[in-house]
């Protein structure tokens, strides 16, 4: 049996796009508006594209929950950046501002930020708190989303 299809949300026209599981996420497009699925810098989503993407997206993808006065969040930005491009074949990264969003902030009980929170196959995987490095996050997204590991 071959691995099931994904189905990934357009951030960009709404449109829910099949995708086969082999496929590169960087490389998919919207059937709909050709806009590129995947970007290979964290896009930033607001409350109702989250919304959307809980509801309708199979694929993995994570989000970065931030804040703009936060340190941590500002200091782990460039590590997650270095992620998100290292993973963008497998994982969709997103990022969401808490003070412009705070709807989903809320919904998604965030206790604190940063906060990193992983969705796969339609459900919640993983949720970790606090700024972390590029090699730190690379450990726990390949752990989160059972991806093989190259470490021992
Ligand atoms: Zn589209």
């Amino acid at each position: 049996m071959a691995a099931e299809d994904r189905k990934l949300l357009c951030l960009a026209c709404g449109a829910v796009n099949r995708v086969p599981a082999d496929k590169s996420m960087a490389a998919a497009r919207c059937g709909r508006c050709a806009q590129g699925l995947a970007t290979p810098e964290p896009a930033d989503v607001t409350s109702e594209q989250l919304a959307a993407l809980q509801m309708k997206d199979t694929g993995a993808f994570l989000l970065d929950v931030w804040a703009p006065w936060c340190g941590p969040c500002r200091i782990m930005a460039p590590h997650y950046e270095a992620v998100a491009s290292r993973f963008q074949n497998e994982i969709r990264c997103f990022k969401l501002n808490s003070d412009q969003n705070q709807p989903a902030a809320a919904q998604l009980q965030i206790r604190g930020v940063p906060t990193l929170i992983g969705w796969n196959a339609g459900r919640r995987v993983a949720v970790q708190a606090g700024a972390q490095t590029a090699a730190a996050l690379e450990v726990w997204i390949r752990k989160s989303f059972n991806l093989a590991s190259t470490i021992k």
